[in-house]
């Protein structure tokens, strides 16, 4: 399981879980404007209906990884499920032309099977640099908190962004999401990354994709 890459240079990763989304538009044309290559674990329920997201990740020249058909947590499930589940997302993607040996566990979530299952399929299990006690770190945590109505109004950013170029280090693979369990598209993205993006730019840090990072 890869929760970083080299330390010893300035690349880090971006990566975007659970779309492709409407949200996802919108992102790409915000990493165009800063030139940077990210990496999106797809969701393959997620498709349908959303071809044209896909195909736009891929004319963009972005990367792909596996983030399961269902979306299910690994965890309690058998081989059998885990393997299916893996491999009906893989195809999915097959339609478009896309392989990838990239995978995402949902919820970062697993067990010994979704473990064994990841080395039959080849597959490398890609988790995030930082989990922080820090729930500011969490890019769904304010949506979130605001659908169960903890918090009523606004968008307030300015503690993901904070935590996240505090926390970024060289090799760092950073996880956000273009849509969001139960709430939709991300409804703040976009205002996240039009922040963040430019701050660890001039820290130095360039930005390339899951694969590039790992070489
Ligand atoms: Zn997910």
């Amino acid at each position: 399981m890869y929760f970083h890459g080299d330390r010893n240079k300035k690349n880090i990763a971006i990566t975007f879980d659970d779309g492709p989304s409407e949200e996802t538009l919108n992102v790409l044309a915000i990493l165009r404007k800063y030139n940077i290559k990210a990496t999106f674990f797809i969701v393959g329920k997620m498709i349908k209906n959303r071809e044209s997201i896909i195909e736009a990740i891929k004319k963009d020249g972005h990367e792909f990884g596996n983030h399961t058909f269902s979306h299910k947590r690994l965890w309690f499930k058998s081989k059998k499920f885990i393997k299916e589940d893996i491999q009906k997302c893989d195809n999915e993607l097959q339609i478009f032309g896309i392989k990838t040996n990239l995978i995402r566990f949902p919820g970062l979530k697993y067990g010994l099977n979704a473990i064994k299952i990841c080395k039959l399929l080849n597959k490398k299990v890609i988790a995030v640099d930082f989990i922080t006690l820090n729930q500011f770190a969490w890019d769904w945590f304010n949506p979130w908190l605001k659908k169960i109505g903890l918090i009523k109004n606004n968008i307030k950013i300015d503690k993901v962004v904070k935590v996240t170029v505090k926390n970024t280090k060289n090799g760092s693979i950073l996880g956000f999401h273009d849509y969001l369990q139960e709430i939709g598209p991300h409804p703040e993205l976009s205002p996240i990354l039009e922040d963040i993006l430019p701050k660890l730019q001039m820290k130095g840090f360039d930005f390339v994709t899951i694969s590039e990072l790992l070489n």
